[in-house]
């Protein structure tokens, strides 16, 4: 009998999760089974590429996992019950139930309207592809002249706006932050933002809390009206409410609070990647949602799940930052170096240096996702079988 895995959730986390168990786990024991909602990997980081007019490449999930073992099914993940080990999916043939005896749960996050009137109904968002795309509809229709006002001066607030005004240099582009403009970078960081965004013509309404969004402008505590022909909400993202609903141990927010071999606290059959994971991080800070702290976390979890199985030593590599990679455009970047809390140092690359350096980044994690046994030599462990038993069953060591 064989130990099922299955990973819900193909993005970053999940993918290379499932990649990773299939390397280190002997086929014969393990049936590893990965669950998405679409048939293709969406490199989400570039989204706001997608938004203006920018072609992903196409990246077929049974294209990056044919041959490694795993099994792909392509259906959404409508519920997940921890007490009966079961997902409940959805798909064209209709509903049914798939069994675990661990589960990877990595089904990311999308964006959220933190409950401002008016965001639901007349702002876009780039945390997903289908929000990607209207947006880059609504974009394609707008006439010089118009406003674009970017609400949220985060990492994906600063890529969306810097992407928009350089690619459509037409329209009139704004960034409404709740702080100073990148007010957490270091004195270089900060000041070479300032410079694109000025040489971009963005305009910048730093301290400004959007409480209101109307079909033309947004509206900030402070009584200002800002003109947008189109609002784009970056102001944070928000987990699916899957795990919520569960028996899980969940934040407020609804990510699954897991130790530093990301296990579920409450359900040791469990694991959480990811955006949906709620893990403590270097000086004891939550991770921030983020492949940066994802892609190692996922590592984590796969070789936890591995090592437990096969009797193998826990990993203990803690997931720590080296820096942010902020794109400003395609021809400018910010490197942000930073403390392995990601609290901003000195340092700092710029320019068109720092566009390449990003660019690498995110070729290196897109790739790292669509070679997910990282084209290695396997080192399939067998899993530790219960030899008093006269079943088959796998024993999990703990
Ligand atoms: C525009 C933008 C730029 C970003 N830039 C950076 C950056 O430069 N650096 C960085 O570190 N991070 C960046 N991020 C954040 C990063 O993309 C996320 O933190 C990362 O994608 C999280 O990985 P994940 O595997 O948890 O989730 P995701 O990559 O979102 O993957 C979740 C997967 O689950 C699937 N799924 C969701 N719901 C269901 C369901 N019900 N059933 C089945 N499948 C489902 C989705 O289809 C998806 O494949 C950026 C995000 C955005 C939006």
């Amino acid at each position: 009998m064989q130990h099922r895995i299955v990973v819900i959730g193909a993005g970053y986390t999940g993918a290379i999760a499932a990649g990773r168990l299939a390397r280190r786990l002997h086929r014969e024991d393990a049936a590893i089974t990965l669950v998405n909602a679409e048939p293709d990997f969406v490199e989400r980081v570039r989204l706001h590429q997608l938004a203006v007019g920018q072609d992903l490449k196409p990246r077929p999930l049974s294209e990056m996992f044919a041959g490694t073992g795993v099994e792909l099914k392509c259906a959404k993940v409508t519920g997940v019950d921890v007490d009966r080990r079961t997902i409940a999916v959805i798909d064209a043939n209709g509903a049914e139930e798939l069994e675990y005896d661990s589960l990877v749960y990595a089904l990311g996050s999308g964006w959220e309207a933190q409950g401002v009137p008016g965001a639901a109904e007349h702002a876009h968002e780039v945390a997903s592809r289908p929000g990607a795309l209207r947006l880059r509809e609504r974009l394609a229709r707008l006439e010089a002249g118009q406003t674009v006002t970017v609400v949220g001066g985060g990492l994906t607030g600063l890529e969306a706006a810097t992407e928009i005004a350089e690619a459509r240099p037409d329209l009139d582009v704004a960034l409404a932050a709740r702080s100073g403009l990148g007010d957490w970078l270091s004195p270089k960081g900060r000041g070479h933002l300032r410079k694109v965004f000025d040489r971009l013509g963005i305009t910048v309404h730093e301290h400004a809390a959007v409480t209101g969004v109307e079909a033309d402008r947004v509206t900030t505590a402070d009584g200002r009206a800002i003109p947008a022909a189109v609002t784009v909400w970056t102001t944070g993202f928000a987990v699916h409410p899957i795990a919520k609903a569960t028996a899980l141990e969940v934040t407020g927010a609804g990510q699954i609070v897991v130790d530093a071999t990301m296990r579920s606290v409450s359900h040791p059959d469990v694991y959480a990647v990811g955006d949906a994971a709620y893990a403590m991080g270097p000086g004891n800070k939550p991770l921030r949602m983020s492949c940066a702290s994802g892609t190692p976390a996922a590592w984590q979890a796969a070789d936890a799940i591995a090592a437990r199985l096969t009797g193998g030593k826990l990993p203990n590599m803690p997931v720590r930052y080296f820096n942010q990679c902020i794109s400003l455009g395609r021809k400018e970047g910010l490197i942000q170096y930073v403390t392995a809390d990601d609290r901003a140092v000195r340092a700092a690359l710029t320019g068109r240096l720092a566009a390449v350096y990003k660019e690498l980044i995110c070729k290196g994690a897109a790739w790292g996702v669509a070679n997910p046994t990282l084209r290695m030599p396997t080192r399939r462990r067998r899993v530790a079988r219960e030899r008093a038993t006269a079943g088959a069953a796998v024993k999990t060591v703990a």
